[in-house]
């Protein structure tokens, strides 16, 4: 829990530093929408299985962020100033299935 509420809060703020202030506010939102799914739309969810497989992948990934456990590094910008991962918390967004792999968007070779 503190993990999550740490990863969050760092993802808050370095959208809102580093992030075209529009684009922030509709990130933030994204992240109060999926957190509300995480927390009371079942059926939002991916089984557990399709959870696991996420979560190994993410973990072998060069973006994932293993002390906040987050897709990249909440602050961490690639060149052209987009965010290095989506910056989600990997406990809500993992079990989402509405929820797109970074990489898979961005078309790396890898991801879920
Ligand atoms: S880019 Fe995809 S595989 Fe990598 S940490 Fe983010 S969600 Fe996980």
């Amino acid at each position: 829990m503190i993990q999550y509420i740490n990863a969050v809060t760092q993802s808050a703020f370095w959208l809102l530093v580093r992030v075209p202030f529009k684009e922030a506010c509709s990130r933030i939102w994204t992240g109060v929408q999926m957190t509300y799914d995480f927390l009371f739309v079942p059926s939002s969810h991916v089984d557990m299985k399709e959870e696991v497989r996420r979560n190994l992948v993410c973990g072998a990934c060069t973006v994932y962020n293993r002390k906040l456990n987050t897709c990249g590094t909440p602050g961490q910008m690639m060149l052209g100033n987009t965010t290095m991962g989506c910056w989600c918390s990997l406990t809500v967004a993992a079990r989402l299935k509405g929820k797109q792999c970074w990489a898979r968007e961005h078309d790396w070779d890898y991801g879920w």
